[in-house]
């Protein structure tokens, strides 16, 4: 392999400081391929955060980003419910603990709501660093069938100064600027990506403008 070719499948801090379209070109596919939601349907899942002294909103997403979660064990004490065990990422609590003083964070899943909230007392018990977990109640539902993490949803903040972290390129299609993709995570506890993740977050807080800085450094197109 040349250097020319797919540079970010490789888990380096480069991927996030040099263009990366071809590492997610099938995910680049799918968000292009999506039709976009009508206003009513982003104004009937608005959601409000409320005042915060933090300028940036960081949205991270859950499954194959900050943790992996294989379903399903089930025991006579399970009493037919799914069991999930989960691997949370390696440097998720150090992310949480140098991020929450630069952002405010959210978790967002297209997962179930319960899933949701069950993850952030998991990931936050004193609950002093994520201020809000939000679940599949919250995405948007496209034509095509595809739950879409829309940020015009937090209808109290602006689009500028929120970024999004996902494993799939198509859970934000409708923003790709304010885009992070992430290499999925699937268990590995050798796995580095957290660490190229927070020194991008921590230089990309100082900038006014983060979804224009970051739409240029990372460079997804359709
Ligand atoms: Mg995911």
């Amino acid at each position: 392999m040349t250097t020319d070719e797919s540079p970010c499948e490789i888990l380096t801090s480069e991927r996030y400081s040099r263009p990366c379209t071809a590492a997610f070109s099938e995910s680049l596919a799918i968000a292009g391929s999506l039709t976009q939601p009508a206003p009513a349907e982003i104004q009937a899942r608005e959601i409000h955060l409320g005042p915060t002294q933090k300028r940036h909103t960081l949205v991270l997403d859950l499954d194959n980003t900050l943790v992996h979660s294989t379903c399903c064990s089930s025991s006579p004490a399970s009493e037919g419910r799914a069991t999930y065990t989960v691997t949370v990422r390696p440097y998720v609590s150090l992310l949480l603990e140098r991020l929450s003083p630069l952002y405010e964070i959210v978790l967002f899943t297209a997962g179930s709501d319960a899933y949701a909230e069950a993850m952030r007392r998991k990931l936050d018990p004193e609950g002093t660093m994520i201020v809000r977990a939000l679940g599949r109640s919250s995405c948007i539902v496209t034509k095509e069938g595809r739950f879409v993490k829309d940020m015009r949803i937090l209808a109290d903040r602006e689009l500028k100064h929120v970024v999004i972290v996902d494993d799939r390129v198509e859970n934000f299609a409708f923003q790709l600027g304010n885009g992070i993709p992430v290499a999925p995570f699937m268990g590995d506890d050798e796995d580095e990506e957290i660490i190229y993740l927070i020194e991008y977050l921590e230089d990309l807080h100082a900038e006014d403008d983060l979804a224009s800085v970051n739409r240029k450094r990372i460079n997804l197109v359709y």
